[in-house]
């Protein structure tokens, strides 16, 4: 035995000290995400999680069937899926950034740009992972109050302090389906100032008009601040495959690739990317889905006499007219699975995601019941 050993250099523990005392109370002070409720039956309605309801298109199907070495680690560089992506958006592949989901590109954002004390802007209501990221980082989060459920960018911008990194807008955003358009976020991104980053989270691309919500790529050349993040889990059906992608200037996804994890993106989650955006076809279907299904809900709705969140996105939310959480447990026992937002501070409302128009007819059939019984029930 040495003698800094004998001489008993590391103090012992007070008996009972937990490991978890230890970790970062920035981490342990996080809210865990609640995921939507999944179901392995097949005879449930899944409206939980804006996914799309026809999957994936024939494209990345096709791609899928392969003969992949699953012995091998995927491209690290993801050049083929990066290829991709910089067409499609008439950038370099410099200028992307795969993710494991576009979550993980914004955890990389997070890692990248905010540090303990550090402050990120973001709208109440909006998508739970912007907190989450922030939080993870040990920054400090400003919630901004909503305007009408809408993000406030007039309100956003007056919060930046000396201490704002990062300032996260979803365009749709989430749960609410909120939307600003085209000229309105362009005014907003010029004013924020050029050392702090715009996360322009675009998940929802492809629902909403071209004329409603413009494509905030087309501003990466004159803003080397602005981050526009995108995903395959929305209107490109591959949820399940997590792979998402930020758009940016080269020097912010040469910091971002850094942080990044060499193999976060799966073979398959990259092939079949690629593959979905070649697939007009399938991404005109599904939005054409979406339109009809958003017109099916918000005029049964209308009907019903329950107000509902104006939205682009491939969801709704609406006012049951009791409290949202109740609602959700009745419907789920239909087996009509739903989103509680009384965690987006919005516990009166439920978010629907749009189905088929048989997974909307059942959703609104288990909603009438649910809400026939209650007024019987009083
Ligand atoms: C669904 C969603 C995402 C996408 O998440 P993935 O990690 O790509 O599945 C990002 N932002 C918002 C606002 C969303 O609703």
């Amino acid at each position: 035995m040495n003698s800094t050993a004998q001489s008993g250099a590391l103090p012992r523990p007070e008996a009972g000290a937990s490991v978890v005392s230890r970790a970062r109370a920035c981490v342990r002070a996080i809210a865990p995400y609640v995921p939507g409720r999944g179901s392995a039956s097949a005879d449930v309605v899944k409206l939980a999680s804006n996914e799309n309801p026809l999957g994936p298109g024939a494209r990345a199907l096709e791609v899928l069937t392969r003969p992949f070495e699953f012995g091998r680690y995927p491209d690290g560089g993801g050049v083929e899926a990066r290829d991709a992506i910089a067409r499609l958006h008439r950038l370099g592949e410099d200028q992307v950034t795969l993710g494991n989901g576009s979550n993980d590109v914004l955890d990389l954002v997070a890692r990248c740009f905010v540090g303990p004390g550090d402050e990120v802007i973001y709208s109440q209501h909006a998508f739970a992972v912007y907190p989450l990221v922030t939080q993870a980082a040990g920054g400090v989060g400003v919630e901004v109050p909503a305007s009408d459920y809408a993000h406030d960018l007039d309100a956003m911008l007056a919060h930046i302090s000396p201490q704002t990194r990062v300032i996260m807008v979803a365009n749709p955003n989430n749960p609410t389906g909120t939307w600003h358009g085209g000229a309105t976020v362009h005014r907003f991104i010029e004013q924020v100032p050029t050392d702090v980053v715009v996360v322009l989270d675009e998940a929802y691309a492809g629902y909403p008009a071209a004329d409603l919500v413009a494509d905030g790529t087309q501003w990466l050349g004159e803003y080397p601040n602005l981050v526009v993040t995108r995903s395959f889990s929305k209107i490109h059906g591959l949820a399940a495959l997590r792979v998402g992608y930020a758009v940016s200037s080269v020097e912010v996804a040469d910091l971002l690739n850094r942080v990044r994890q060499p193999f976060n993106v799966n073979t398959l989650g990259l092939a079949a990317a690629a593959a979905a955006l070649t697939d007009e076809a399938h991404v005109a279907a599904s939005r054409q889905l979406n339109d009809a299904g958003l017109a099916q809900l918000q005029s049964a709705f209308t009907e019903m006499g329950l107000p509902f969140i104006d939205s682009v996105g491939n969801f709704l939310c609406f006012e049951p007219g009791r409290p949202g959480r109740e609602v959700f447990t009745a419907l789920m026992q239909r087996g009509v699975f739903v989103r509680p937002v009384d965690n987006y501070g919005l516990p009166g409302h439920l978010r629907v995601s749009i189905g088929t128009e048989a997974e909307n007819q059942a959703f609104l059939a288990a909603l009438e019941a649910v809400l026939a019984n209650s007024a019987a029930t009083g």
